[in-house]
């Protein structure tokens, strides 16, 4: 059986739970922050040690809510250019000056001496984001640095929902963490996102800003400027039994991770495999060798056939023609981008499939390297 790049994976007897429960909403009318919201971020709570959970409209959305509960104006905020253009774009809709950071070389991660070179006086955020699903150690540093520097930390967790450091999971180093339930991330709720906390006090401003800036859901007293970044039931629903499936996902795709792993030792590609905790395998990513080029590899998988991802991320921020005016240059992060792939991988790809892609990539790298 062939398997799809970024398939969806929400089978039979999961959908027939969720038409019940939609069912039931249109029943009953209540298609907006109801119990099913409630339900769902109940369930990602227990799996982020207990702190508070507030479901969003997508993973922007809860990086907006983030931005504009820390009253950045006039402030900066450090983010690693090797992400999503949401991230910094997020800071600088709230009147944030965003100072794009390097990564390091195995993880495309943030490092913490990044974030020592580039705090000033107005540096008021940090923001992390765990590549692929591999969280870095460095978080446990950055987490201190910042801790230590009275500076705000932010995980943009959006790719590591069930990823592990130690035995930590990835959401629970920041003073604040974002997910994203995009059809292309680990579980979806077709559109979705989540911000969360251990503050109270944060939670609290984060519940009110989601809601247009109401004091509570039945009021009409605005205390905040909010906007509207509601999940609704529909998509809730959707994601609580994507989340249920989680941990099933997260097997089958440490089987797929290993064969890669094991079958394509000494051809120029390594596997990224993390230290110290564990991955979600939302990505593979296989460094490769610095004498090979990266475009030839790319070209020469797909034109064979194998099923290949390309780059987590082409162009880092930084080198986006939105951000090419301010002039950064960024060593090792554009050195990232041009020394890694991502292997094809999906929730529903089969042992056999694995197998048959690490054949056709073998033959690949047999050809270039001879
Ligand atoms: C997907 C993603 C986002 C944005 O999430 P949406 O749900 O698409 O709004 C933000 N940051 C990172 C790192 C992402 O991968």
């Amino acid at each position: 059986m062939s398997f799809q790049l970024k398939k969806v994976l929400i089978e039979k007897k999961d959908r027939k739970k969720i038409y019940e429960e939609m069912d039931d909403i249109f029943e009953s009318g209540m298609l907006t922050l109801g119990k099913y919201t409630k339900r769902f971020e109940e369930k990602l709570s227990e799996n982020l040690l207990g702190q508070d959970v507030i479901t969003t409209n997508g993973g922007t959305s809860a990086l907006e809510i983030a931005a504009l509960a820390l009253e950045l104006e006039g402030h900066e905020v450090i983010v690693q250019s090797n992400t999503f253009v949401a991230t910094p774009v997020s800071f600088i809709r709230a009147g944030a000056h965003v100072t794009f950071a390097d990564c390091d070389k195995k993880y495309g991660a943030l490092t913490v001496d990044e974030v020592k070179r580039l705090h000033t006086k107005k540096t008021k955020a940090v923001v992390m984001v765990h590549i692929g699903g591999i969280i870095s150690p460095e978080v446990i540093k950055i987490q201190k640095y910042c801790k230590n520097n009275d500076l705000i930390f932010i995980e943009d967790a959006a790719h590591a929902l069930g990823s592990k450091f130690e035995s930590s999971p990835a959401g629970t180093f920041g003073d604040i963490a974002t997910f994203s339930f995009y059809p292309t991330k680990i579980i979806t709720s077709g559109e979705g996102g989540a911000i969360t906390t251990k503050n109270k006090e944060l939670s609290e401003k984060f519940k009110i800003l989601r809601d247009q800036g109401k004091k509570d859901f039945n009021s009409n007293i605005h205390t905040q400027f909010g906007s509207n970044w509601r999940l609704s039931e529909v998509h809730a629903i959707i994601g609580y039994h994507q989340l249920n499936k989680l941990d099933q996902f997260i097997k089958s795709r440490k089987k797929v991770a290993e064969i890669y792993k094991n079958n394509l030792l000494n051809l120029g590609l390594e596997v990224i495999l993390p230290e110290r905790g564990i991955s979600n395998w939302y990505k593979i990513i296989a460094k490769i060798d610095s004498k090979l080029n990266k475009e030839v590899i790319k070209k020469a998988l797909i034109n064979n056939g194998v099923k290949c991802e390309g780059e987590v991320y082409l162009l880092p921020c930084h080198k986006q023609p939105i951000f090419l005016p301010n002039n950064v240059s960024l060593p090792t992060t554009e050195e990232y981008t041009s020394s890694h792939i991502c292997l094809g991988i999906s929730s529903n790809m089969t042992e056999e499939n694995a197998i048959e892609q690490s054949k056709l990539i073998k033959e690949v790298m047999k050809g270039i390297l001879t």
